[in-house]
């Protein structure tokens, strides 16, 4: 099978396996225990919290495991409005284009008390073309009710388009008026460079000058799986001067996150930080891949009629191992079925995948039109693809698409 479907899931790298497979076999007991076994386990994750901190370049100790970057972002998001919305401070500030666990934890929040939510007030940022963050809406939305915002909640990288959002620009507007800020970093982290500027360090601002680069980002997640560790681990960083109010009760994770460490996991997510962090000193590997994108991207619109792409042209302007492509007169569904038959894995967006046929919201929020959104493909590569894939991929999408369209399996 060639694997382009990496914003789903990525295969784990062999250390994460390793990783993994010592943690169960030789580190099994409770990383709680006191006894010997006990503590070994514990040094395990710890190893594992130093790498994934050495990753982001932020203190292990502002981070917590979490299962998976869902949870990560439920715990971010109902944990600060939890004492924001008592607080006076209702409102979130998100986009149209989250994934779905950001979108509907905001609905969540959103529903009036009586029927479980906090009565907290959504506000959609507006959306400039190509599917980014309106800035200068965004500077008057926080103008307009900087007083009352608990949270602002952005993602860095789009998982079906890989829109990068101005993640630098919103994390100033939102410290200048100190506003908490939280980033969904899951396709971003492992695959780009992060350097937060850690604002509350406890050793002064004045001893740890952050380099000029860094993001005012206050909470950022990530996802071990969509970096090559395995399923079952990740994390939330946020820093100890956050309130947060914990959702999973319990003494692990320092009282923010109850529930016994699943140590191989975290271990893989250890591994593949560690993996990833030495990838990324390798800028010339990831320019190879995105020039596979972009090879990928540029023969599909050009052998496929009618085919486009949704998102910006400027392929900078996305995360390099993304493309989403809209082939007008197709069904996605019934694509992605073709597809799989010859060997090659792909994916629609979140709610087609999910069997509804639905277009993607994310591609709507876009003003993609419903008849290309219906047709819509996401590919997605990781630093493994090799060119003979890219190439045999091509074959088989151009083969398929005609094939459908022949068919007449279309989005009316
Ligand atoms: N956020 C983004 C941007 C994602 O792409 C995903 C997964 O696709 C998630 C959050 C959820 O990640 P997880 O599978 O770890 O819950």
């Amino acid at each position: 099978m060639i694997h382009l479907d990496h914003n789903a899931t990525t295969k784990p790298c062999e250390e994460a396996v390793a990783a993994a497979e010592l943690a169960m076999r030789e580190c099994w007991h409770n990383p709680s225990s006191v006894h010997r076994a006990g503590q070994a386990a514990r040094q395990v994750v710890e190893r594992a919290r130093g790498q994934v901190a050495s990753l982001l370049r932020v203190k292990p100790r502002d981070l917590t495991f979490t299962s998976s970057a869902t949870e990560a972002i439920d715990l971010a998001h109902r944990g600060a409005m939890m004492l924001a919305v008592p607080a006076g401070k209702p409102v979130i500030l998100t986009t149209a284009v989250e994934h779905e666990a950001v979108r509907d934890i905001c609905d969540a929040l959103g529903e009036p008390v009586d029927s479980g939510g906090l009565g907290a007030h959504v506000v959609h940022i507006p959306l400039a073309e190509g599917g980014r963050v309106d800035i200068e809406a965004f500077a008057c939305l926080l103008e307009q009710h900087s007083p009352r915002i608990g949270l602002v909640s952005v993602q860095w990288a789009n998982n079906e388009t890989g829109v990068v959002q101005p993640v630098q620009e919103i994390g100033s507007l939102c410290r200048a008026r100190g506003v908490l800020f939280f980033c969904d970093a899951t396709q971003w982290v492992g695959k780009m460079p992060v350097v937060l500027d850690q604002p509350h360090s406890p050793f002064g601002a004045e001893q740890i000058a952050p380099p000029e680069d860094a993001m005012h980002i206050d909470m950022l997640c990530l996802s071990g799986h969509k970096f090559h560790g395995i399923k079952g681990a990740g994390a939330l960083y946020c820093d100890r001067s956050v309130r947060l109010k914990p959702q999973i009760l319990g003494t692990q994770e320092k009282g923010r996150r109850g529930g016994t460490e699943p140590v191989p996991a975290i271990a893989a997510l250890g591994a593949a930080a560690e993996v990833a962090q030495q990838w990324l000193h390798h800028p010339h590997e990831r320019d190879r891949v995105a020039a596979l994108r972009d090879r990928l991207e540029q023969i599909l619109l050009f052998r496929v009629a009618d085919a486009h792409r949704n998102g910006p042209a400027d392929p900078d302007a996305r995360l390099w191992n993304t493309t989403n492509i809209a082939f007008p007169g197709c069904e996605a569904e019934a694509l992605l079925l073709q597809f799989s038959e010859r060997g090659l894995a792909a994916s629609a967006g979140a709610a087609c995948s999910s069997g509804s046929l639905d277009p993607s919201p994310v591609l709507m929020a876009m003003g993609v039109p419903e008849v290309s959104a219906h047709g819509s493909i996401r590919f997605s590569l990781s630093r493994h693809t090799a060119e003979a894939e890219i190439d045999e991929a091509i074959e088989i999408i151009v083969g398929c698409v005609e094939r459908v369209r022949r068919a007449g399996v279309g989005a009316e």
